[in-house]
């Protein structure tokens, strides 16, 4: 196929068992979160750039290099969304929900948009579902959200480890910033360029560095957790307090610090040793709804990367088993009566559109793994019944419609 009739690199057409694969993820999460009474939201998949470039920090490397950045026609600067935390809280003020009730639980399903290099698990465009909690300073709320990602996990039946810190917040943060300024000024011989240039502007950032010489040259650097001022050690000690009395297992990673600006307090991360990377991140945001304008409001929330869960989850097994109806002959009005039947009992029925002999679509039906063939000739026809073949024991039997 010429060039320009291929799908752009980055962007995928989703069918068959990835498909199946990804539906079973969406399903589980949509689940789980309609338990913890999650309200749906539908959010626009264009924003001003601007929101996310406030959001999300512009030191970043969303902002600085993964945004697809457009104009419209009067020249205003629109993204496709990188995330849907920054339209969420967008969306949260602009309908001043917080009018309406003092806490909201939000989710919402979608694609996110990001220019990055394509690899296994990483993609221009991809999917996520975000969970967002507006109103919420509890701990409770933070070990909450954590122990619907071990249920997410758990009900997919995924390997993955809970990795949870504390970034602190606006009292504590700036004193830890300098103290780490400090330290990586004193190894910056072992840092990677681009770290070079982010140890000053979000240094914070180095700590999440890939890189073999950063990751050795932070091993010895300052920790948040060691300078959490008293109500953020007390918060981050109820969260953990509260993950245990859930039997969540979690590992506390000092180096956690997750790649957008706004986090506060805890953060945490789903990571899978197969991919070497994270299937669902969030972490607790406190000031990014007062600093788009809304009034104080913590909140916290996740997202999870579907097509990366789908990566892990397992082929769903037999659906619905498919009855193939086989017409033969001048048999069609009978035929789709008998397909409006089955369909109106519950099952699954596929009138063929296969065409030839009985063998070549008993064939065709193995092929494709169905269940039973229906098979209608004229004789069916006059006897008003089916001729129903188990393709897996072979058994056939002649039974009226209304009695499969
Ligand atoms: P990474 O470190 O892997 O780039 P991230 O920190 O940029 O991830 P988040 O912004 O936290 O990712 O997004 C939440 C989740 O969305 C990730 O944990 C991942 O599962 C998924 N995700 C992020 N970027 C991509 C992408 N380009 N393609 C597929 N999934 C993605
Ligand atoms: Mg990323």
């Amino acid at each position: 196929m010429s060039e320009e009739f291929q799908a752009p690199r980055g962007f995928h057409d989703i069918l068959g068992d990835d498909l199946k694969r990804f539906r079973k993820v969406t399903t589980t999460v949509r689940e789980i979160l309609k338990k913890h009474n999650f309200e749906e939201i539908i959010l626009p998949v264009v924003e001003f750039a601007d929101l996310f470039e406030r959001s999300i920090g512009e030191a970043t490397d969303i902002v600085q290099k993964e945004m697809f950045i457009f104009e419209d026609r009067k020249g205003r600067r629109l993204a496709l969304r990188p995330e849907g935390t920054a339209g969420a809280v967008r969306a949260y003020i602009q309908s001043r929900l917080y009018t309406k009730r003092t806490y909201h639980k939000l989710f919402y399903e979608g694609p996110m948009f990001r220019h990055e290099r394509p690899q296994a698990g990483r993609y221009r465009q991809f999917h996520q579902i975000g969970v967002e909690v507006f109103g919420a300073p509890q701990p409770y709320a933070d070990a909450e959200l954590i122990k619907i990602c071990w249920d997410i996990i758990g009900s997919l039946n995924v390997k993955a480890d809970i990795e949870i810190n504390s970034l602190g917040c606006k009292v504590c943060r700036p004193a830890y910033r300098e103290a780490l300024v400090g330290y990586l000024r004193g190894v910056e011989g072992k840092l990677c360029d681009v770290c070079l240039d982010r140890k000053e502007r979000n240094p914070l950032r180095v700590l999440d560095c890939k890189v073999e010489t950063c990751r050795e040259a932070v091993k010895e650097a300052p920790k948040m957790v060691d300078y959490l001022c008293e109500e953020c050690r007390e918060h981050y000690s109820k969260v953990r307090e509260y993950l245990e009395v859930l039997g969540v297992r979690y590992r506390e990673n000092p180096n956690l610090v997750r790649g957008l600006d706004y986090y506060t307090r805890t953060v945490f991360e789903v990571v899978s040793p197969d991919l070497g990377s994270a299937v669902i991140a969030g972490g607790r945001y406190d000031h990014l709804v007062e600093e788009f304008g809304g009034p104080p409001t913590p909140a916290l929330g996740f997202a999870v990367g579907v097509e990366r869960l789908s990566l892990l989850v397992g082929t769903p097994g037999e659906d619905d088993p498919v009855y193939f109806i086989i017409p033969l002959g001048d048999v069609i009005p009978y035929a789709i009566e008998v397909a409006d039947t089955l369909r109106k009992k519950g099952k699954v029925a596929e009138l063929s559109y296969r065409g030839g002999s009985l063998r070549k679509q008993l064939d065709f039906a193995n092929r494709m793994g169905y269940r039973y063939a229906v098979i209608i000739g004229e004789d069916e026809v006059r006897e008003g019944v089916v001729s129903l073949k188990d393709m897996e024991t072979g058994e056939q039997v002649k039974v009226r419609p209304e009695e499969i």
